[in-house]
């Protein structure tokens, strides 16, 4: 009987945690206090509802707040270190968040009210960042690995790039013509020595002087030529 008992009010308790859950949904329409607070971001996230004092078992909707996967994992991780998050800091960012919501302020749409913001820009520069190192790797490594590993890095650059593509889009108009056009080419630079670097790879397997010389161009050439590049876009973007 008092298992019985226990597991009643454990499913009380559970249901009780999921209408919780709704209403901080609902509240929140999934938007992240911590990116509203800190970025002025309003668009949608997949996020989590965080308790804020960590016991998860205080779901008073005073305790939670819907978090973007990236700042739950901040929230959480944070150390005793003054510069981390703040319990405080998230609740005011939350009830700024809630007035913003209730005043009607939203938009439905996915893209944020004013594109030029700052963080989008951040974001194109952490991905083409993420993409220049991949693909440096791929160069510098494609004439000593075997293809088969070769060609699963391939293939996550691959979808990097489609992630890329229209991540860039949602803030191309906000971009400067010269900023844009430097986006672009560094972008195209970059697949272009990926491509040049598979068409090597094909003869690599011979290792023959030809094929090494071929390569060690590549090599050089990317360098030389996309480091500074990339210099040049982290001073614009960031
Ligand atoms: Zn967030």
């Amino acid at each position: 009987m008092v298992v019985t008992g226990i597991s009643i009010m454990a499913k009380a308790q559970r249901k009780k945690n999921l209408m919780t859950d709704e209403y901080i949904l609902e509240k929140s329409k999934r938007r992240c206090c911590l990116c509203f607070g800190l970025n002025y971001d309003s668009m949608r996230k997949r996020g989590q509802i965080a308790h804020l004092d960590r016991d998860p078992a205080n779901s008073r909707p005073d305790n939670l707040a819907f978090l973007c996967l990236d700042h739950h994992d901040e929230y959480d991780s944070r150390t005793s270190q003054s510069k981390s998050i703040q319990t405080n800091e998230v609740k005011a960012y939350r009830d700024q968040l809630y007035q913003y919501i209730e005043s009607g302020k939203l938009s439905d749409s996915e893209i944020p009210e004013k594109p030029g913001k700052k963080n989008g820009y951040n974001e194109i520069y952490s991905y083409l960042s993420c993409l220049y190192n991949d693909i440096g790797l791929f160069v510098k490594q494609y004439y000593d690995s075997e293809n088969s590993r070769n060609s699963q890095v391939s293939k996550a650059l691959h979808e990097r790039t489609k992630e890329f593509v229209p991540l860039f889009g949602k803030y191309e108009l906000s971009l400067s013509k010269e900023l844009y056009a430097e986006i672009t080419t560094f972008f195209d630079l970059l697949l272009d020595y990926k491509k040049r670097v598979e068409g090597a790879g094909a003869v690599s397997i011979n290792r023959d002087v030809t094929a090494y010389k071929r390569w060690l161009a590549i090599n050089t050439e990317f360098c030389e030529t996309s480091a500074p590049m990339l210099e040049r876009l982290k001073a614009a973007l960031q």
